[in-house]
């Protein structure tokens, strides 16, 4: 399997080489067009966006009064999905998955994660979107629990054995009272940076698979080495490209936040975990996961159920898009203060 593997990528390397030579070639003769379309090419700086909703029927995720997160990130992946579509039509979306069933038939959930992330980096993502819903303990919706509204006197039985007397007492008088769920907001993670990490892993798989395509910008495609991806270098370019991707991570996760708390979104700032999220670890690609809201609140889970709410969200999630393809075409970039003062450790 290896080395068909190894072989594919050598022959995908040639092949890609191939062609770009007669790019260039038809480039420096007449073909104006052609000229046209590989800039446009190399000037988009998003190809693929990879929808990942999160949990499924086996791997379930949380619970509010009424709905799965399961399904709620399902329809709002979906919804994703069309609506960059239609906003962004030159974006090709891959989602992890479309039904409600685990990935590719994964049995565990260590299996499942590996899989979206292996679709991820296959399709050659250059942003990863893992859409999941939040909750807080102790109960969706809300609990009930008892204070003291006052006392009053009771005779009781105090004392043991031959001891044992009657006695009035100040007893408390219970009222059972309804606790509301109430946490609301949006939180969007992106991994843990650290120095040997998975991601960089990911980075140096990914590029097996896809045949050195990562190694090389958008901007540098046409100057494309082949790389061995265990060479010192390679493992340099993808220490490089590691923080590359933290950054752009924390660029758009940032740009979510901010487009749910224009919308009037309670939001909890970009957070950075390395326990949890190993998918955003494995994808070789700028990875985000976004809480969309609490389950566990009813009128959250109530927005997170309807179509408008859905829809609000994508629209969030679209307007960072697009906010994020400027910042990348260097149109307007955020200043780094702003991206590093909303990051919350
Ligand atoms: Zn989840």
């Amino acid at each position: 399997m290896k080395i068909t593997n190894h072989q594919n990528s050598r022959d995908n390397k040639m092949k890609k080489l191939a062609a770009l030579l007669i790019v260039i070639g038809t480039l420096s003769s007449f073909e104006p067009y052609s000229a046209i379309t590989l800039r446009h090419y190399l000037a988009q700086p998003i190809h693929t966006v990879v929808i990942d909703p999160g949990h499924n029927k086996f791997f379930t995720g949380t619970k509010g009064l009424f709905s799965k997160e399961e399904d709620v990130t399902l329809e709002i992946g979906l919804r994703l999905g069309e609506a960059i579509n239609k906003t962004f039509p030159n974006i090709k979306v891959v989602y992890t998955r479309t039904t409600e069933n685990s990935v590719e038939g994964a049995t565990t959930l260590k299996e499942d994660l590996h899989d979206r992330a292996n679709i991820a980096n296959q399709s050659r993502g250059n942003l990863f979107i893992s859409i999941h819903c939040d909750a807080m303990p102790p109960a969706p919706g809300g609990y009930y629990a008892k204070r003291v509204i006052g006392h009053k006197k009771k005779l009781e039985y105090v004392g043991k054995g031959s001891k044992k007397h009657k006695k009035w007492v100040n007893a408390p008088i219970y009222e059972s009272y309804w606790v509301k769920n109430t946490t609301i907001g949006a939180t969007t993670y992106i991994w843990k940076a650290q120095k040997e990490t998975d991601k960089i892993n990911a980075i140096t798989r990914k590029d097996e698979e896809t045949g050195g395509e990562e190694f090389t910008d958008s901007t540098d495609s046409a100057n494309r080495v082949d790389w061995d991806t265990q060479s010192p270098e390679a493992k340099m370019m993808a220490q490089i490209y590691e923080q590359r991707y933290f950054k752009k991570s924390a660029v758009f996760a940032t740009m979510v936040e901010d487009e749910f708390e224009k919308a009037g979104r309670k939001v909890w700032g970009v957070k950075q975990r390395d326990k949890g999220i190993q998918v955003l670890e494995a994808t070789g690609m700028p990875s985000v996961l976004i809480e969309t809201g609490y389950l566990s609140n009813k009128e959250e889970e109530e927005y997170l159920n309807s179509e408008k709410g859905q829809d609000e969200v994508v629209q969030n999630i679209i307007d960072a898009l697009g906010r994020y393809i400027q910042y990348l075409d260097g149109v307007k970039a955020p200043s780094s203060a702003q991206t590093s003062d909303s990051l919350k450790k």
